[in-house]
């Protein structure tokens, strides 16, 4: 058992755990982040896209992905080091009267919720995503301050920090018991020593449930598979990721952006959903995901794909992350959960973990606490995924 007694200590250094280190660390605490892969980011966080946005149809994820934006959008002023952050905006495209609908529809919770978001008839939306199919299209909401960045450089600016704000980091070691005394959190046993402290978060993404019940809890996350793609670089064309929620054989939404650097990058959301951790890519994904491209944006077709693989979402069962205290084990803090916006919720999530473990909350955490609680009632499904 090291002799170090930390004021807290963080499982996972991915889209979550790492920020939630430095954000501790922010605050004084003397942190450990442990992490079973050889280096931070490792897990699902390399895997994103890349994708920041605070358009969401739940509340406490607009909130906690303002924060993040306002993060992303002032590290590089702030700290020196490029996320490759780019401010080009997210657009839901609509083809389909009923998304159309929709969409306009959840306008009215997202400019509620201070979010600069509007709907832009089909000639505006073509000027904002040039070489979008116009036949059919009926217009699309334009939010133009998400945008997109790095994971890996994400990753590894925020770890810079944390190591500055004094955080310990052991890489290649798994967490293997969470320990408990008096139903408190005494400290955590690792494949190669032990730790004390009286503060654990759980921040172990798609592994959360098996993290939990090394504290003889329980979390409602399970992983599920998706397949990203990316493309050789090419001069910019493409100022948003474009968003198209229609269903299609195999595939529910899909969406793309061009990064900063040049290169186009792609996803979709299987359908039925792939559950399980089989992270081995397929030769399903990219015929199918070129084709409905293409279709959409018909100049992609002259660009060459350099790869593609395949990465674990983090679900729950209504698409809301949970954060918040265990009622059950005192010391214990879910930030688990993130579904398919782990990387773009991680810097406010990350804030608002060190606001729960040093008790300084902010005004409106209440109702975001209520909204992700681990407690909670699993009803109901996140509108936008
Ligand atoms: C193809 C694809 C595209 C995506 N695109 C986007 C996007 O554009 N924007 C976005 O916001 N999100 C995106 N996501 C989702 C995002 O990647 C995840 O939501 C996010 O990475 C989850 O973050 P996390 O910190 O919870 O998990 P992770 O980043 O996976 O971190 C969890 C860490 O916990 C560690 N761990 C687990 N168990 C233990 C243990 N027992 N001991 C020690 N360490 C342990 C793991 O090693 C891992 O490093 C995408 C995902 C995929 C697959």
């Amino acid at each position: 058992m090291s002799s170090t007694v930390y004021d807290a200590i963080v499982i996972g250094a991915g889209s979550v755990g790492m920020p939630s280190a430095m954000a501790l660390a922010e605050q004084g605490l003397k942190v450990l982040c442990l992490d079973a892969f050889a280096s931070g980011g490792q897990g699902s966080n390399k895997c994103a896209l890349g994708g920041i946005r605070a358009t969401h149809s739940a509340p406490a994820k607009i909130r906690l992905c303002l924060d993040s934006l306002a993060l992303f959008s002032s590290w590089e002023a702030a700290h020196g080091d490029s996320l490759e952050w780019y401010q080009g905006g997210y657009a839901f495209v609509a083809y389909r009267p009923e998304d159309e609908r929709m969409l306009k529809e959840l306008l009215v919770v997202q400019k509620a919720a201070g979010l600069n978001i509007g709907w832009l008839e089909p000639e505006a939306l073509l000027r904002v995503a040039p070489g979008l199919l116009r036949d059919g299209l009926l217009g699309g909401t334009y939010s133009p301050e998400d945008g997109s960045a790095s994971p890996m450089r994400s990753n590894l600016a925020f770890q810079r920090r944390a190591v500055a704000l004094g955080v310990d980091f052991r890489f290649n070691e798994r967490v293997t018991s969470i320990m408990r005394r008096k139903g408190k959190v005494v400290g955590v046993r690792t494949d190669k020593g032990g730790f004390a402290t009286g503060c654990v978060i759980n921040a172990a993404g798609a592994w959360a449930r098996s993290v939990a019940q090394l504290g003889g809890l329980d979390a409602p996350v399970a992983p599920d598979c998706h397949e990203g793609g990316i493309t050789e670089p090419v001069a910019p064309f493409l100022d948003p990721m474009v968003v198209d929620i229609r269903p299609a054989p195999g595939s529910a939404n899909f969406y793309f952006y061009q990064h900063r650097p040049g290169q186009v990058i792609f996803c979709y959301t299987p359908s039925p959903a792939i559950v399980g951790s089989d992270r081995r890519e397929t030769s399903a994904f990219l015929p199918q995901i070129a084709r409905r491209m293409v279709e959409l944006m018909p100049k992609l077709g002259n660009l060459k794909v350099r790869r593609t693989w395949r990465g674990l979402y983090p679900m729950t069962p209504d698409g809301s992350p949970i954060v918040g205290r265990s009622p059950e084990l005192e010391g214990y803090i879910d930030a688990i959960g993130m579904c398919g916006q782990g990387y773009m919720l991680g810097p406010g999530v990350g804030a608002l973990v060190a606001r729960i473990a040093t008790g300084a909350f902010r005004d409106g955490d209440d109702a975001i606490l209520r909204e992700l609680s681990p407690s909670r009632v699993f009803g109901g499904g996140e509108a936008l995924g």
